[in-house]
């Protein structure tokens, strides 16, 4: 059987997976079993921060190994106390706690918002609000947390205590706020797996200063938009508010399996011993890796970013076949004329990897991507739209 055929007996059919075997790459070029090469914009969706097999990150990580892989959490490890100093001091929260994907991240969230608001407010105040269309993970109460119905359908029944307001309207929030006896609200300042939709300005202004003023905290989601992604270390900084919890992953250890939720002042000291925990959370060598991300996305880095961004934007809108352009950074949704999975087709075929999200082309490169093989793939792309 082909390596195809065989998933196709033996993994379970989670996935409706491209007919492509990715065998090895560099950077952002990637390798399929015929040796058949491909510009990678889709980067494990957002995860591979520095493109594939990148030398920095090979060396933290094989370093790592060679002195220790795994120590459970009954110990103290380097690698892991150092990111949280980097992350506290990057971004003025106070602690981190580890885990290993953006669902764990998001549960962590929900878990601490809960405690806080039992034993700051009551134990009544447990709703917590999070907006249409959001996607927060795959457990039962990320699903739950996610705004978006058909992912709730065949998993009844879901954890209580999520309600939904629309993105963009402070008026349905606070709406929402004056029916519930609410914990906090959750949000993305994009909405990654919803197509791309950005929240504008104003109401993400809107809900910090609403929650601020009626001592419910606000979580946001960075799992998708953190780490560099939208051209500023984590998109919420783009909005210059504060939140009181901060979850992400994906591109944080730049390929390996890492969450993080990260506490303000208000929530550091909500968890205590045996409040939470995990086994593989903090493991040294996906931190090792983070630390190494961490390390080379400064200022220098997050003003490409953002140049790339500008060159994306400019470079589709009004472009034959693209009725919308949204994003930042390097996180761009493009609303096409063509269903978007034809599009991520023909790309496919003519060797470049890009994905869908709802019924947008997604554009997720790697942070360090090359600006002539990204002009390449966008060539690619626009002529496949059009
Ligand atoms: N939150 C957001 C915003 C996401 O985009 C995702 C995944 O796409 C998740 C949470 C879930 O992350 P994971 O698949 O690592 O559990």
């Amino acid at each position: 059987m082909t390596i195809q055929e065989k998933d196709k007996a033996y993994i379970a059919g989670t996935y409706n997976r491209f007919p492509l075997t990715i065998v090895s790459g560099k950077g952002s070029l990637v390798q399929d079993e015929n040796g058949k090469e491909y510009i990678d914009l889709c980067t494990g969706i957002a995860v591979n921060s520095f493109g594939v097999s990148d030398e920095v990150w090979q060396k933290a990580v094989t370093e790592q190994i060679a002195k220790v892989q795994h120590m459970s959490n009954l110990y103290y490890t380097e690698p892991c106390v150092k990111l949280a100093e980097q992350l506290c001091a990057r971004t003025g929260m106070k602690k981190v706690f580890f885990c290993n994907s953006g669902a764990e991240a998001n549960e962590c969230a929900i878990k601490g918002a809960r405690k806080w608001a039992a034993e700051n407010k009551g134990p009544e105040y447990s709703t917590i609000i999070t907006l249409k269309n959001s996607f927060h993970g795959r457990t039962i109460t990320t699903l739950a947390a996610t705004g978006q119905e058909h992912y709730h359908e065949l998993f009844q029944p879901l954890t209580a205590g999520f309600v939904y307001a629309d993105g963009g309207d402070i008026g349905s929030v606070k709406a929402l706020a004056a029916k519930n006896k609410v914990a906090a609200i959750m949000i993305e300042c994009i909405q990654g797996e919803g197509g791309v939709v950005p929240m504008d300005e104003a109401f993400v202004k809107d809900v910090a200063q609403f929650a601020a003023s009626e001592n419910i905290l606000l979580i946001v989601d960075e799992v998708q938009t953190g780490n560099g992604r939208t051209g500023a270390l984590y998109s919420y900084m783009n909005y210059g508010i504060a939140p009181d919890i901060v979850s992400t992953a994906k591109g944080l250890a730049g390929g390996l399996p890492l969450g993080a939720t990260l506490f303000g002042e208000k929530t550091e000291n909500v968890f205590g011993f045996g409040d939470h925990g995990s086994t593989f959370g903090g493991n040294p060598v996906s931190c090792a890796a983070a630390l190494s991300v961490l390390g080379r996305i400064d200022d220098g880095l997050l003003a490409e970013v953002r140049a790339k961004g500008e060159f994306i934007k400019k470079y589709f809108e009004g472009a034959a076949g693209v009725e919308s352009v949204s994003g930042t950074g390097l996180i761009w949704g493009l609303k096409t004329a063509k269903p978007a999975g034809e599009v991520v087709k023909a790309c496919m075929a003519q060797g470049v990897l890009c994905l869908t999200a709802k019924d947008r082309v997604r554009l997720l490169p790697a942070l360090n991507i090359p600006m002539d093989l990204l002009a390449k793939a966008l060539e690619v792309i626009k002529s496949c739209c059009a």
